[in-house]
Protein backbone atom coordinates (compact mmCIF):
# COMPACT_ATOMS: atom_id res chain seq x y z
CA UNK A 1 0.00 0.00 0.00
CA UNK A 2 1.54 3.14 -1.18
CA UNK A 3 -0.17 6.57 1.10
CA UNK A 4 -0.71 10.03 -0.74
CA UNK A 5 1.60 11.25 2.17
CA UNK A 6 3.38 9.80 5.07
CA UNK A 7 5.97 11.24 7.79
CA UNK A 8 9.85 11.02 7.82
CA UNK A 9 11.52 9.90 11.23
CA UNK A 10 15.18 9.58 11.48
CA UNK A 11 17.04 7.99 14.29
CA UNK A 12 18.00 11.43 14.94
CA UNK A 13 14.10 12.54 15.70
CA UNK A 14 13.83 9.49 17.83
CA UNK A 15 16.60 10.73 20.23
CA UNK A 16 15.82 14.22 20.15
CA UNK A 17 12.73 13.04 22.07
CA UNK A 18 13.79 10.84 23.96
CA UNK A 19 15.91 13.22 25.66
CA UNK A 20 12.78 15.43 26.42
CA UNK A 21 11.37 12.77 28.03
CA UNK A 22 14.52 12.13 30.18
CA UNK A 23 14.81 16.23 31.04
CA UNK A 24 12.90 18.10 33.37
CA UNK A 25 10.11 19.37 31.06
CA UNK A 26 7.77 17.47 29.01
CA UNK A 27 6.31 21.17 28.34
CA UNK A 28 6.66 24.90 29.03
CA UNK A 29 10.45 24.02 28.94
CA UNK A 30 13.29 25.35 26.66
CA UNK A 31 12.20 23.41 23.12
CA UNK A 32 9.31 25.22 22.47
CA UNK A 33 10.92 28.40 22.60
CA UNK A 34 14.06 27.04 20.41
CA UNK A 35 11.42 25.54 18.23
CA UNK A 36 9.72 28.87 17.46
CA UNK A 37 13.10 30.23 16.47
CA UNK A 38 14.15 27.99 14.18
CA UNK A 39 10.60 28.10 12.39
CA UNK A 40 10.82 32.15 13.04
CA UNK A 41 14.24 32.65 11.52
CA UNK A 42 13.84 30.10 8.33
CA UNK A 43 10.86 31.73 7.20
CA UNK A 44 11.75 35.56 8.41
CA UNK A 45 9.10 36.37 10.66
CA UNK A 46 9.93 38.98 13.75
CA UNK A 47 7.35 36.39 16.17
CA UNK A 48 6.11 32.57 16.14
CA UNK A 49 3.68 30.96 18.60
CA UNK A 50 3.72 27.52 18.53
CA UNK A 51 0.23 25.70 19.93
CA UNK A 52 -1.04 22.13 19.39
CA UNK A 53 -2.76 22.57 15.72
CA UNK A 54 -2.75 24.85 13.02
CA UNK A 55 -6.46 24.78 13.72
CA UNK A 56 -5.99 26.28 17.30
CA UNK A 57 -3.03 28.55 15.67
CA UNK A 58 -6.12 29.71 13.38
CA UNK A 59 -8.60 30.38 15.86
CA UNK A 60 -6.38 32.56 18.45
CA UNK A 61 -5.30 34.28 15.46
CA UNK A 62 -8.69 35.19 13.95
CA UNK A 63 -9.18 36.34 18.33
CA UNK A 64 -6.55 38.65 17.73
CA UNK A 65 -7.34 40.21 15.08
CA UNK A 66 -10.64 40.88 17.13
CA UNK A 67 -12.77 39.19 14.80
CA UNK A 68 -16.40 38.18 16.44
CA UNK A 69 -19.86 38.38 16.07
CA UNK A 70 -21.49 40.27 13.07
CA UNK A 71 -17.88 40.03 11.42
CA UNK A 72 -17.38 38.22 8.42
CA UNK A 73 -14.68 35.88 7.42
CA UNK A 74 -13.87 34.79 3.65
CA UNK A 75 -11.72 31.62 2.45
CA UNK A 76 -11.51 29.38 0.02
CA UNK A 77 -14.16 26.49 -0.35
CA UNK A 78 -11.31 24.11 -1.65
CA UNK A 79 -9.60 23.96 1.66
CA UNK A 80 -9.84 21.42 4.82
CA UNK A 81 -12.98 22.98 6.89
CA UNK A 82 -10.37 24.31 9.68
CA UNK A 83 -10.09 27.40 7.41
CA UNK A 84 -13.28 28.15 8.00
CA UNK A 85 -14.45 27.00 11.02
CA UNK A 86 -12.15 29.53 12.45
CA UNK A 87 -14.60 32.07 11.80
CA UNK A 88 -17.29 29.91 13.26
CA UNK A 89 -15.30 29.61 16.71
CA UNK A 90 -15.82 33.05 16.91
CA UNK A 91 -19.18 33.79 16.54
CA UNK A 92 -18.41 35.29 13.17
CA UNK A 93 -20.31 34.84 9.56
CA UNK A 94 -18.41 32.51 7.12
CA UNK A 95 -18.31 33.21 3.41
CA UNK A 96 -16.22 31.64 0.21
CA UNK A 97 -14.54 33.11 -2.72
CA UNK A 98 -14.17 30.86 -5.94
CA UNK A 99 -11.35 29.07 -7.17
CA UNK A 100 -8.91 29.75 -10.26
CA UNK A 101 -9.19 26.60 -11.97
CA UNK A 102 -5.19 26.57 -12.81
CA UNK A 103 -3.78 27.32 -8.99
CA UNK A 104 -7.22 25.74 -7.08
CA UNK A 105 -6.20 28.90 -4.90
CA UNK A 106 -8.92 31.86 -4.11
CA UNK A 107 -8.86 33.80 -7.30
CA UNK A 108 -8.14 37.59 -7.52
CA UNK A 109 -10.80 38.76 -9.84
CA UNK A 110 -13.83 36.62 -8.21
CA UNK A 111 -12.43 38.11 -4.71
CA UNK A 112 -12.52 41.75 -6.23
CA UNK A 113 -15.99 40.89 -7.88
CA UNK A 114 -16.86 39.88 -4.11
CA UNK A 115 -15.95 42.98 -2.25
CA UNK A 116 -17.55 45.52 -4.81
CA UNK A 117 -20.78 43.40 -3.83
CA UNK A 118 -20.09 43.35 -0.01
CA UNK A 119 -19.18 47.06 0.03
CA UNK A 120 -22.71 47.72 -1.55
CA UNK A 121 -24.47 45.81 0.88
CA UNK A 122 -22.56 46.44 3.96
CA UNK A 123 -20.82 43.23 4.74
CA UNK A 124 -17.37 43.38 3.53
CA UNK A 125 -14.89 40.80 5.56
CA UNK A 126 -12.86 41.61 8.49
CA UNK A 127 -10.57 38.77 7.54
CA UNK A 128 -10.02 36.68 4.67
CA UNK A 129 -8.08 33.48 4.98
CA UNK A 130 -5.86 32.98 2.01
CA UNK A 131 -5.12 28.99 1.86
CA UNK A 132 -1.84 28.33 -0.04
CA UNK A 133 -3.34 24.89 -1.49
CA UNK A 134 -1.29 22.27 -1.74
CA UNK A 135 2.15 24.45 -0.96
CA UNK A 136 1.61 26.63 -3.83
CA UNK A 137 1.15 30.54 -2.50
CA UNK A 138 -2.22 32.04 -3.53
CA UNK A 139 -1.58 35.21 -5.67
CA UNK A 140 -0.51 37.47 -2.62
CA UNK A 141 0.32 40.81 -4.20
CA UNK A 142 -3.37 40.34 -5.88
CA UNK A 143 -5.26 39.81 -2.57
CA UNK A 144 -3.18 41.87 -0.78
CA UNK A 145 -3.66 45.34 -2.73
CA UNK A 146 -7.31 44.19 -3.10
CA UNK A 147 -7.64 43.46 0.90
CA UNK A 148 -5.46 46.93 1.61
CA UNK A 149 -8.67 48.98 -0.52
CA UNK A 150 -11.58 47.54 1.59
CA UNK A 151 -9.49 47.37 4.86
CA UNK A 152 -9.59 43.78 5.42
CA UNK A 153 -6.36 41.59 7.81
CA UNK A 154 -5.34 39.05 5.46
CA UNK A 155 -4.43 35.06 7.80
CA UNK A 156 -2.12 32.86 5.21
CA UNK A 157 -3.18 29.07 5.69
CA UNK A 158 0.11 28.10 5.11
CA UNK A 159 -0.64 24.79 6.52
CA UNK A 160 0.59 23.12 3.01
CA UNK A 161 3.24 25.48 2.31
CA UNK A 162 6.02 25.30 4.96
CA UNK A 163 9.21 25.57 3.27
CA UNK A 164 7.53 27.14 -0.13
CA UNK A 165 8.56 30.17 -1.57
CA UNK A 166 6.41 33.30 -3.11
CA UNK A 167 8.25 35.52 -5.34
CA UNK A 168 11.87 34.48 -4.12
CA UNK A 169 11.09 34.57 -0.36
CA UNK A 170 10.05 32.24 2.00
CA UNK A 171 5.83 31.93 2.62
CA UNK A 172 5.48 32.88 6.28
CA UNK A 173 7.62 36.79 6.59
CA UNK A 174 3.94 37.81 6.46
CA UNK A 175 4.85 40.25 4.03
CA UNK A 176 1.79 40.18 2.73
CA UNK A 177 -0.37 39.27 5.76
CA UNK A 178 -0.90 39.73 9.02
CA UNK A 179 -0.59 36.65 10.69
CA UNK A 180 0.66 33.14 8.66
CA UNK A 181 -0.06 29.36 10.20
CA UNK A 182 1.58 26.67 9.40
CA UNK A 183 0.96 22.70 10.33
CA UNK A 184 2.74 19.78 11.60
CA UNK A 185 -0.09 16.81 11.22
CA UNK A 186 2.10 13.45 10.18
CA UNK A 187 0.89 14.06 6.71
CA UNK A 188 2.39 17.64 6.27
CA UNK A 189 5.36 18.97 5.04
CA UNK A 190 6.94 18.68 8.80
CA UNK A 191 5.26 16.70 11.51
CA UNK A 192 5.50 17.40 15.46
CA UNK A 193 2.80 14.56 16.07
CA UNK A 194 0.45 17.54 16.45
CA UNK A 195 1.20 20.48 16.37
CA UNK A 196 1.16 24.16 14.80
CA UNK A 197 2.49 27.54 14.74
CA UNK A 198 1.38 31.36 14.08
CA UNK A 199 3.70 33.72 12.99
CA UNK A 200 3.49 37.40 12.69
CA UNK A 201 5.73 40.79 12.82
CA UNK A 202 3.46 42.59 14.75
CA UNK A 203 4.20 42.30 18.38
CA UNK A 204 1.04 43.30 20.01
CA UNK A 205 -0.76 40.07 17.66
CA UNK A 206 1.86 38.07 18.77
CA UNK A 207 1.27 38.96 22.33
CA UNK A 208 -2.54 38.54 21.92
CA UNK A 209 -1.92 34.85 20.73
CA UNK A 210 0.41 34.00 23.47
CA UNK A 211 -2.03 34.89 25.93
CA UNK A 212 -4.62 33.26 24.35
CA UNK A 213 -2.46 29.80 23.99
CA UNK A 214 -2.10 29.62 27.56
CA UNK A 215 -5.96 30.84 29.63
CA UNK A 216 -5.22 34.54 28.78
CA UNK A 217 -2.71 34.26 31.88
CA UNK A 218 0.13 36.37 32.42
CA UNK A 219 2.96 36.36 34.77
CA UNK A 220 4.73 39.60 33.40
CA UNK A 221 3.28 42.67 35.85
CA UNK A 222 2.94 45.09 33.25
CA UNK A 223 0.09 43.69 32.31
CA UNK A 224 -1.55 43.80 35.30
CA UNK A 225 -3.91 45.41 36.74
CA UNK A 226 -2.10 46.13 39.98
CA UNK A 227 1.25 45.55 41.44
CA UNK A 228 1.95 41.26 41.94
CA UNK A 229 1.06 40.09 45.45
CA UNK A 230 4.26 37.97 45.38
CA UNK A 231 6.13 35.12 43.86
CA UNK A 232 3.21 32.78 43.05
CA UNK A 233 1.10 35.42 41.65
CA UNK A 234 -0.48 35.30 37.99
CA UNK A 235 -3.72 37.20 36.61
CA UNK A 236 -6.27 36.02 33.83
CA UNK A 237 -6.91 39.02 31.82
CA UNK A 238 -8.39 37.54 28.96
CA UNK A 239 -10.43 34.47 28.32
CA UNK A 240 -8.15 31.69 26.79
CA UNK A 241 -7.22 28.25 25.99
CA UNK A 242 -5.40 25.53 26.43
CA UNK A 243 -3.42 25.07 22.96
CA UNK A 244 0.13 24.68 24.34
CA UNK A 245 2.42 22.35 22.39
CA UNK A 246 4.70 20.11 24.46
CA UNK A 247 8.46 20.18 24.57
CA UNK A 248 8.20 16.70 23.16
CA UNK A 249 6.07 17.98 20.01
CA UNK A 250 8.82 20.76 19.80
CA UNK A 251 11.91 18.74 20.36
CA UNK A 252 10.82 16.82 17.03
CA UNK A 253 9.79 19.96 15.34
CA UNK A 254 13.60 21.67 16.07
CA UNK A 255 15.19 18.60 14.36
CA UNK A 256 12.57 17.87 11.54
CA UNK A 257 13.52 21.78 10.71
CA UNK A 258 17.04 20.59 9.93
CA UNK A 259 15.72 18.28 6.99
CA UNK A 260 12.88 21.02 5.73
CA UNK A 261 14.51 22.44 2.86
CA UNK A 262 15.35 18.62 1.79
CA UNK A 263 11.63 17.63 2.16
CA UNK A 264 10.72 20.24 -0.19
CA UNK A 265 13.14 19.67 -2.56
CA UNK A 266 12.76 16.20 -2.55
CA UNK A 267 9.05 16.55 -3.08
CA UNK A 268 9.63 19.27 -5.98
CA UNK A 269 11.66 16.34 -7.60
CA UNK A 270 8.88 13.73 -6.93
CA UNK A 271 6.53 16.38 -8.62
CA UNK A 272 8.49 17.30 -12.11
CA UNK A 273 9.02 13.32 -12.80
CA UNK A 274 5.14 12.89 -12.29
CA UNK A 275 4.77 16.02 -14.57
CA UNK A 276 6.77 14.22 -17.63
CA UNK A 277 5.79 11.16 -16.92
CA UNK A 278 2.01 11.70 -16.97
CA UNK A 279 2.28 14.20 -19.80
CA UNK A 280 0.09 11.66 -22.40
CA UNK A 281 -3.10 10.82 -20.08
CA UNK A 282 -6.07 12.43 -20.20
CA UNK A 283 -5.45 14.70 -17.22
CA UNK A 284 -3.82 18.24 -15.78
CA UNK A 285 -0.96 17.94 -13.95
CA UNK A 286 -0.65 20.82 -11.44
CA UNK A 287 0.48 23.88 -13.09
CA UNK A 288 2.85 26.23 -11.26
CA UNK A 289 2.46 30.03 -11.28
CA UNK A 290 6.03 31.39 -11.88
CA UNK A 291 5.82 33.50 -8.90
CA UNK A 292 5.97 30.44 -7.12
CA UNK A 293 8.48 28.08 -5.60
CA UNK A 294 5.81 25.27 -4.01
CA UNK A 295 6.45 23.17 -1.01
CA UNK A 296 4.66 20.43 -2.74
CA UNK A 297 2.70 18.94 0.12
CA UNK A 298 -0.14 17.72 -2.31
CA UNK A 299 -0.05 16.58 -5.83
CA UNK A 300 -3.52 17.03 -7.70
CA UNK A 301 -4.43 15.97 -11.09
CA UNK A 302 -7.43 16.68 -12.53
CA UNK A 303 -9.02 13.72 -14.82
CA UNK A 304 -10.43 15.30 -18.22
CA UNK A 305 -12.11 12.08 -19.20
CA UNK A 306 -14.24 13.59 -22.01
CA UNK A 307 -15.40 10.32 -24.47
CA UNK A 308 -14.55 7.75 -21.56
CA UNK A 309 -16.59 5.41 -20.31
CA UNK A 310 -15.06 6.06 -16.75
CA UNK A 311 -16.15 8.18 -13.88
CA UNK A 312 -14.31 9.93 -11.38
CA UNK A 313 -15.35 7.31 -9.18
CA UNK A 314 -14.59 4.60 -11.21
CA UNK A 315 -11.09 5.26 -12.01
CA UNK A 316 -10.33 6.87 -7.84
CA UNK A 317 -11.79 3.10 -6.95
CA UNK A 318 -9.35 1.43 -9.18
CA UNK A 319 -7.08 2.89 -7.85
CA UNK A 320 -7.43 2.09 -4.63
CA UNK A 321 -7.91 -1.30 -5.08
CA UNK A 322 -4.47 -1.76 -6.44
CA UNK A 323 -2.82 -0.19 -3.40
CA UNK A 324 -2.33 3.56 -4.03
CA UNK A 325 -4.43 4.89 -1.30
CA UNK A 326 -5.01 8.25 -3.38
CA UNK A 327 -7.49 10.89 -1.78
CA UNK A 328 -9.25 14.31 -2.64
CA UNK A 329 -8.47 17.46 -1.06
CA UNK A 330 -11.05 18.79 -0.31
CA UNK A 331 -14.86 18.39 -0.38
CA UNK A 332 -16.13 21.54 -0.95
CA UNK A 333 -16.49 23.07 2.42
CA UNK A 334 -20.16 24.23 1.63
CA UNK A 335 -21.16 21.09 0.24
CA UNK A 336 -20.82 20.22 4.29
CA UNK A 337 -24.06 19.29 5.91
CA UNK A 338 -23.32 21.47 8.20
CA UNK A 339 -22.70 24.56 5.93
CA UNK A 340 -25.59 23.42 4.35
CA UNK A 341 -27.80 23.78 7.45
CA UNK A 342 -26.69 27.12 7.99
CA UNK A 343 -27.21 29.17 4.90
CA UNK A 344 -25.26 27.12 1.94
CA UNK A 345 -28.04 25.66 0.59
CA UNK A 346 -28.70 26.05 -2.84
CA UNK A 347 -25.41 28.34 -2.99
CA UNK A 348 -22.57 26.98 -5.42
CA UNK A 349 -19.14 27.95 -5.99
CA UNK A 350 -18.76 26.69 -10.24
CA UNK A 351 -15.08 26.50 -10.25
CA UNK A 352 -14.60 24.35 -7.10
CA UNK A 353 -17.62 22.33 -7.66
CA UNK A 354 -15.85 21.71 -10.89
CA UNK A 355 -12.58 20.67 -9.69
CA UNK A 356 -14.25 18.24 -6.92
CA UNK A 357 -15.86 16.23 -10.02
CA UNK A 358 -11.58 15.76 -11.23
CA UNK A 359 -9.17 15.98 -8.65
CA UNK A 360 -7.03 13.25 -7.15
CA UNK A 361 -3.95 13.84 -5.17
CA UNK A 362 -1.58 10.87 -5.73
CA UNK A 363 1.27 9.77 -3.50
CA UNK A 364 3.97 12.56 -2.72
CA UNK A 365 6.41 12.25 0.16
CA UNK A 366 10.02 12.20 0.98
CA UNK A 367 10.23 8.88 1.35
CA UNK A 368 8.36 7.91 -1.40
CA UNK A 369 11.06 5.92 -3.96
CA UNK A 370 11.35 6.39 -7.90
CA UNK A 371 10.07 2.79 -7.79
CA UNK A 372 7.29 3.40 -5.94
CA UNK A 373 6.53 6.56 -7.93
CA UNK A 374 6.76 4.44 -11.53
CA UNK A 375 3.93 1.77 -10.03
CA UNK A 376 2.08 4.52 -9.30
CA UNK A 377 2.29 6.06 -13.01
CA UNK A 378 2.51 2.50 -14.69
CA UNK A 379 -1.01 2.22 -12.59
CA UNK A 380 -2.81 5.73 -13.84
CA UNK A 381 -1.86 4.53 -17.65
CA UNK A 382 -3.40 1.23 -16.90
CA UNK A 383 -6.50 2.44 -15.22
CA UNK A 384 -6.50 5.64 -18.33
CA UNK A 385 -5.93 4.57 -21.61
C1 LIG B 1 -4.27 20.30 8.01
C2 LIG B 1 -4.88 21.61 7.75
C3 LIG B 1 -5.39 22.43 8.77
C4 LIG B 1 -5.50 21.96 10.18
O1 LIG B 1 -4.29 21.57 10.70
P1 LIG B 1 -4.23 20.82 12.12
O2 LIG B 1 -2.79 21.04 12.53
O3 LIG B 1 -4.54 19.38 11.84
O4 LIG B 1 -5.19 21.45 13.01
C5 LIG B 1 -5.87 23.68 8.45
N1 LIG B 1 -5.87 24.12 7.18
C6 LIG B 1 -5.41 23.36 6.16
C7 LIG B 1 -5.41 23.91 4.78
C8 LIG B 1 -4.93 22.08 6.42
O5 LIG B 1 -4.51 21.31 5.41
Amino acid sequence: MIPYSRQDISQEDIDAVVDVLKSDFLTQGPLVPLFENKVKSHVESKYAVAVNSSTSALHIACLSLNLGPGDWLWTSPITFVASANCGLFCGANVDFVDIDPRTFNICPQALEEKLIAAEKEGTLPKILVAVHLCGQSCEMDSLYSLCQKYDVKIIEDASHAIGGKYKQQFIGNCRFSDITVFSFHPVKIITTGEGGMAVTNDEDLAKKMSLLRSHGITRDEHLMTHASDGPWYYQQIELGFNYRMTDIQAALGVSQMQRLDEFVSKRNMLASRYDRLLSKLPIITPWRHPDNYSAMHLYVIRLKLNGKNKTHLDVFKSLRKAGLMVNVHYIPIHTQPYYQRNGFAGVHFKEAERYYQEAISLPIFNRLTYSQQDKVIKLLHQVLE
